[in-house]
C-alpha cells in the first residue's frame, strides 16, 4: 500500500482509500490523544452507542430490520462494518447527558460552601470522538447547536462537551424502512455543501473505506493513517452505494406548507384517534436525537448536610412536565401528543428557524405501539377536519412565546 500523507487543511473535501484495518489505527490515534472513543456496539440484541476500544468492538457483519414498534438484529452475510442504520441510542446523550450535576453545596456551620468543580463551570476532562455518525445525526446535533449553544442563553456543559468533539461521519450504504432523511434534507449521505459538518466521514466498500477530509482537525488525524488516492473503480463503487441507500428509502414527509396545515388543524379529529394509541410512555422523546427538555430537582442527603442540583432528561409526554400554577395545562395524551408533533415540525421553525425532526425514524421503531409521525402527519393533510380549526399562529406572535424557554 502507498503511504500517503496529507499535510494540512487545504486537504479538507479530498478523499483517500484505507484498508478496513486501517480503522484500527484511527481508533488508537484518538484514543492515545487523550479521546473517548464512543461507536456503535451490540448489547443485548440492539446495536447502542458505547465506548471502543478497538476494532472488535464494531458490530461487524449486523444489519437490522425496522418498522413501526419493530428491530430485529441480524447477521449479514457481509462483513462490514456499518451496514446497519440507526439503534435507540443518539449522540444526545454524550453531548446533553441523561443526568447532570449543576450544583452541589456541603452546609459548613450556619454557612453553605458550593463546590465549585461542578461540569456547569467547566470542569470536564472528556473528549468524545464519535465514531459512525450518520448524516441525519449530524443534522441532529446541529439542531442541538442551534438549541443550546447558539441562542441567547448557552449551555455550558453542551458547549464544553460539543467543542471538545471530534466527529467521524459513515455515510449510510443502506435504508431502513423507517428513515425518511431525504425528505428533511438531511441524508442519507454526509455533505459539507448542506452544513453537515464533520472532521472525517467514511464510505465503507467490500475492500476497504473512502475517507473525506471535512475539517484541519480531521486532516491532522488523518495524515497519521496509511492512506492512498483512491482510483476510479473505487470511487465509483462509493457513489452507487450511496445512490443505494437513496433508492431504499420508501417513506416520506411532505413539508410543503406544513407549519401552517398543522397549526390550521389543532382541532382536528385526528389528535384523538392517535391518543387512543399513545401510551404517553415518552419514548419517542427519549430516543429523538433533537428533543432536548429537562427538569432540574434538588436534593438533600439524609443528615441535611449536603444538597445537589441535578439537571434530568424530561418529556412533554410526562404529565407534570406542563405543570404550572396548581395545575397541569396538558391534562390528556392528546394535547400531549399535539404539542411533541406540533412543536417538532411547526413552532421548531418560529423557535429556531429550522424543523426540529431530522428524519431518522427512531420514534417511528421505538414506539411501543408503532405510531409513525410521517403517517399523522399524511392523515392530517389529507382528512378534511371534522371540528372547528384555530387560526394560523403568526411567527412574530409564537416567538415571543418561545423566547429563553427551556422547555418546549
Ligand atoms: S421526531 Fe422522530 S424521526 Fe424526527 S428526529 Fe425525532 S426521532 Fe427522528
Ligand atoms: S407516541 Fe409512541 S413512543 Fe411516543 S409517547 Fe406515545 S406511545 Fe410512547
Amino acid at each position: 500500500m502507498t503511504l500517503k500523507k496529507v499535510t494540512d487543511g487545504t486537504h479538507c473535501g479530498k478523499t483517500f482509500f484505507i484498508d478496513k484495518l486501517e480503522l484500527e489505527h484511527l481508533i488508537a490515534h484518538l484514543t492515545s490523544s487523550g479521546y473517548t472513543v464512543v461507536g456503535p456496539k451490540v448489547e443485548d440484541n440492539v446495536i447502542v452507542y458505547a465506548e471502543i476500544n478497538n476494532l472488535a468492538d464494531l458490530p461487524q457483519g449486523y444489519r437490522e430490520e425496522q418498522s413501526g414498534g419493530q428491530y430485529r438484529l441480524s447477521k449479514s452475510p457481509n462483513s462490514n462494518y456499518f451496514e446497519f442504520n440507526l439503534g435507540p441510542h443518539s449522540w444526545k446523550q454524550y453531548l446533553f447527558p441523561p443526568e447532570a450535576v449543576l450544583a452541589s453545596a456541603k452546609r459548613s456551620g450556619n454557612r453553605w460552601e458550593f463546590d465549585s468543580s461542578t461540569e456547569e463551570n467547566g470542569e470536564f476532562a472528556n473528549k468524545f470522538a464519535f465514531l459512525g455518525v450518520r448524516a441525519c445525526e449530524l443534522a441532529a446535533i446541529g439542531v442541538q447547536d442551534r438549541v443550546f449553544a447558539q441562542g441567547t442563553y448557552v449551555d455550558p456543559i453542551y458547549c464544553n462537551r460539543r467543542s471538545n468533539s471530534f466527529l467521524i461521519a459513515v455515510n449510510c450504504t443502506t435504508a431502513a424502512a423507517t428513515c425518511f432523511c431525504t425528505s428533511m434534507g438531511t441524508g442519507p449521505s454526509c455533505s459539507r455543501e448542506r452544513e453537515n459538518e464533520f472532521d472525517l466521514a467514511l464510505t465503507e466498500l467490500d475492500t476497504g473505506f473512502l475517507i473525506e477530509i471535512g475539517s484541519e482537525k480531521g486532516a491532522a488525524v488523518a495524515e497519521l493513517l496509511n492512506s492512498r488516492e483512491p482510483n476510479e473503480i473505487e470511487l465509483q463503487a462509493g457513489k452507487s452505494l450511496l445512490a443505494r441507500a437513496v433508492s431504499q428509502i420508501s417513506k416520506q414527509l411532505n413539508t410543503t406548507n406544513l407549519r401552517d396545515i398543522l397549526f390550521n388543524n389543532l382541532e382536528h379529529q385526528r389528535w384523538d384517534e392517535v391518543a387512543s394509541r399513545c401510551l404517553a410512555c415518552t419514548n419517542c422523546t427519549q430516543v429523538c436525537p433533537t428533543c432536548f427538555c429537562s427538569t432540574v430537582t434538588d436534593v438533600t442527603d439524609l443528615t441535611g448536610e449536603q444538597i445537589e442540583r441535578t439537571r434530568h432528561w424530561d418529556s412533554c409526554f410526562n404529565l407534570d412536565f406542563a405543570y404550572m400554577v396548581g395545575g397541569t395545562v396538558r391534562n390528556d395524551r392528546r394535547s400531549r401528543f399535539r404539542q411533541w408533533l406540533v412543536h417538532k415540525l411547526a413552532s421548531w421553525h418560529d423557535q429556531f428557524d429550522m424543523s426540529g425532526c431530522v428524519g431518522c425514524g427512531r420514534c417511528i421503531t421505538w414506539c411501543p405501539v408503532g405510531i409513525d409521525l410521517t403517517e399523522e402527519v399524511y392523515a392530517i393533510r389529507n382528512t378534511p377536519p371534522s371540528k372547528r380549526s384555530l387560526p394560523v399562529q403568526s411567527s412574530d406572535q409564537s416567538k415571543v412565546c418561545a423566547v429563553g424557554k427551556v422547555r418546549s
